[in-house]
């Protein structure tokens, strides 16, 4: 089987001949509505009364810890392989995760009956690693941490001659992701804000081609400041890696910013805000004595930030995916066990 051969990249991560590098257009989120809408079931979008009241506005919850997988990314992974050329199909696919975009891809690959290899890092949240396991993924352990599982994944593609889906770079994949924007924009048109965690950008850059693009309303960004590949590439139009990358929520850990998606938030973003891993587990521990939300880190960076802007948001309608629930049961426990909030 002949393998495909890179070919000329715009970011520093690899890309073959089959990744289309034009951003999907808000009909192409329309269109892989009909598709995610066959497979997946819509998220109740729930306003957080504690929320509401601490920040004098309407917060709402995007419930996509309620998907298959508990995490939004499985809309993309349905969007793409039910697209996917007849020629993939039998070849497999092959991805690069920290868990939740190689769930996504598993439970896509089980449910069109395509085979899939993940990627991970040596340390990956064993949980995320069982439940890819469980959908018949074959997971492969490489590096130290996602770019470097994600390099081994790029080679393996060019030798192998899977199909290497980006977490980023695929128009389909982020016309899935949006899909979330488009339930947002039909349940609460009224929307002023979406605070939306960004790891690899797709779930923000979903947001930006529905509720930014239909409604006008602000969709902000939230990194963890320790990993903000993608704010510098946002603020500075750089897509040079970082050369830093620590924080305990590895849904947002990324040192490579990705061409696609940073093209979409350039254009989309109305700000982007950056967190600290202690105000990510003060928010993971406040949700869950709160509201009783178990959710993972990346998720609590979207919560995170809503808080730090406090008296800003008087008045307001305010979103906030819960863009995951995959936390282990070792590091929830311990978050809550340090927290103060929790105390
Ligand atoms: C992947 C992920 C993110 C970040 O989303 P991107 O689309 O990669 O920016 C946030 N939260 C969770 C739970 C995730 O799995």
């Amino acid at each position: 089987m002949a393998a495909y051969e890179p070919v000329e990249s715009p970011d520093e991560s690899t890309v073959f001949p089959y990744h289309d590098l034009t951003p999907p257009t808000t009909a192409d989120l329309f269109r892989a509505r009909e598709t995610v809408s066959r497979h997946l079931p819509e998220t109740p979008l729930v306003r957080s009364e504690t929320l509401s009241a601490e920040l004098d506005a309407d917060v709402y919850l995007k419930r996509e810890d309620t998907l298959p997988t508990g995490a939004f990314k499985v809309r993309g992974g349905v969007t793409l392989v039910s697209g996917l050329d007849d020629e993939f199909r039998d070849r497999g696919l092959i991805a690069a995760s920290t868990g939740n975009h190689g769930q996504s891809i598993a439970w896509a690959g089980r449910e069109f009956d395509v085979p899939v290899v993940v990627g991970v890092p040596e340390d990956a949240n064993p949980d995320k690693v069982a439940a890819m396991r469980a959908l018949g993924a074959d997971v492969r352990k490489h590096g130290a941490d996602f770019d470097e599982a994600r390099e081994q994944v790029e080679r393996l593609a060019s030798e192998e001659g899977y199909r290497y889906v980006h977490s980023a770079n695929e128009p389909a994949l982020l016309a899935g992701v949006g899909t979330a924007g488009l339930e947002v924009v039909e349940a609460l048109p009224g929307v002023d804000v979406v605070f939306c965690p960004v790891g690899g950008g797709s779930s923000a850059s979903g947001y930006c081609l529905s509720v930014g693009a239909l409604l006008d309303a602000d969709v902000v960004g939230v990194q963890a400041e320790g990993a903000p590949a993608v704010y510098r590439a946002w603020a500075e139009g750089t897509l040079a890696a970082h050369d830093r990358m620590d924080t305990f929520a590895e849904g947002v850990a990324t040192r490579v910013p990705f061409a696609v998606t940073t093209e979409v938030l350039r254009d989309g973003l109305a700000d982007f805000r950056l967190v600290s891993d202690d105000a990510i587990r003060e928010a993971v521990a406040r949700m869950y004595v709160d509201e009783h939300i178990v959710m993972e880190g990346a998720c609590g960076t979207g919560v995170a930030a809503a808080l730090a802007a406090g008296d800003d948001l008087s008045g307001r309608k305010v979103v906030i995916p819960v863009s995951g629930r995959n936390i282990d049961a070792e590091t929830h426990r311990q978050i809550l066990e340090s927290s103060e909030y929790a105390g």
